[in-house]
């Protein structure tokens, strides 16, 4: 099939049926995993500090800074946390804030070799391009430096967080203290070109147009293209559950699971030069994630042994090892734990 174009993608999500949609991304992804391994994840999600002043309407997981539930971990606490996580033989640690207003590239720096030096076998895949773009103005010094500084200290990867959509106008209305769609695009290029590979990520259902969702699509596949530096592409909804942005825009709908399979489907499609494509079980719930594999994912993420971000919006799905393998077993599929690079560890 050649190359889908941004007008092709747009008239499959308007007009292609969910049945037809589904056969041409499981043969994509078919394509791409002809040994139909599906993979997954053993890590933890960490998030150092709720601490934020970016404001985003659609967050109910940060405070302020002064407020009495505003928290920053402890470094024996992240040690407990990590210890917890090697008990179960996690590999990883998707390490988020909160932007901190106050915290500046050396607090970083500090944190990052702690953990680097007392947990060598456990990967580091943390920050956001937005966290970074902060750190590297309350520094006073560039997003790409700051990136090597922290390179240099331990962090391996980078997570696509901040994405959300990358219109400067839907950006505007649901995070207008965010960094822009550019600002974005250039910190992961950045990363790419330092040999740090990165995620990709989508948060839809809030006042975005069919159209920005299919131009994120093509501005990041254009990044890829150039730099071949994003592992994996995720699509998650957005939870409404103690928002501003709900409140604000009470005409917002709660995205049905045919429309996030759609989505991720044309995804798929679209995005011929992203092996990987996460299923978001964690904002779907286990059912429609094992369905996802049916629409083009390939790999059910993480088994999420803390979340926090998207419960404080209301969304507390949960799965373990197990329940993850037996879903993918149920569909015939062959589970495995992989590593933050993609590399098969074990096979079940
Ligand atoms: S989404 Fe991230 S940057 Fe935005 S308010 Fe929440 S914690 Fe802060």
């Amino acid at each position: 099939m050649n190359r889908l174009s941004v007008e092709e993608a747009l008239n499959l999500i308007e007009n292609a049926s969910l049945q037809e949609l589904g056969e041409m991304a499981l043969a994509k992804k078919l394509e791409l995993h002809p040994d139909k391994i599906t993979t997954f994840i053993v890590d933890r999600n960490i998030n150092y500090t709720n601490a934020c002043f970016v404001d985003c309407k659609f967050c109910a997981f940060y405070r302020h800074v002064n407020e009495n539930d505003a928290y920053i971990l402890s470094y024996e606490e992240i040690d407990q946390k990590i210890d917890e996580l090697i008990a179960i033989r996690g590999t990883q640690i998707l390490f988020q804030g909160g932007v901190h207003p106050k915290l500046k590239i050396d607090w970083y720096e500090d944190l990052v070799e702690h953990i680097a030096t007392k947990y060598p076998n456990i990967t580091i895949h943390g920050f956001s391009a937005v966290e970074l773009d902060y750190i590297a103005k309350i520094s006073k010094i560039s997003t790409l430096e700051a990136l090597k500084r922290l390179q240099v200290k331990g962090l391996y990867s980078m997570p696509g967080a901040g994405a959300e959509i990358l219109s400067d106008r839907v950006r505007d209305i649901v995070a207008p203290k965010k960094c822009d769609s550019d600002t974005w695009l250039r910190i992961h290029k950045e990363a790419h070109c330092i040999g740090m590979k990165t995620t990709a990520t989508m948060m839809f259902g809030t006042v975005e147009t069919d159209r920005e969702i299919v131009e994120h699509w093509d501005k990041i596949r254009k990044l890829q293209d150039e730099t071949g530096g994003f592992r994996a592409f995720i699509l998650w909804s957005f939870q409404s559950a103690n928002t501003k942005l709900i409140d604000e825009h009470p005409e917002i709908k709660k995205q049905s699971p045919n429309r996030y399979l759609r989505l991720l489907a044309v995804a798929r499609l679209f995005l011929d030069n992203f092996k990987n494509i996460q299923s978001s079980w964690v904002t779907q719930g286990s059912y429609i994630g094992q369905l996802a594999l049916k629409f083009g994912a390939n790999d059910l993420g993480s088994t999420m042994m803390e979340e926090n971000v998207v419960k404080a919006a209301g969304a507390s799905f949960r799965m373990n090892q197990d329940e993850m393998i037996a879903l993918i077993k149920d569909i015939g599929e062959n589970p495995a734990k992989r590593n933050t690079n993609y590399d098969i560890l074990e096979r079940f």
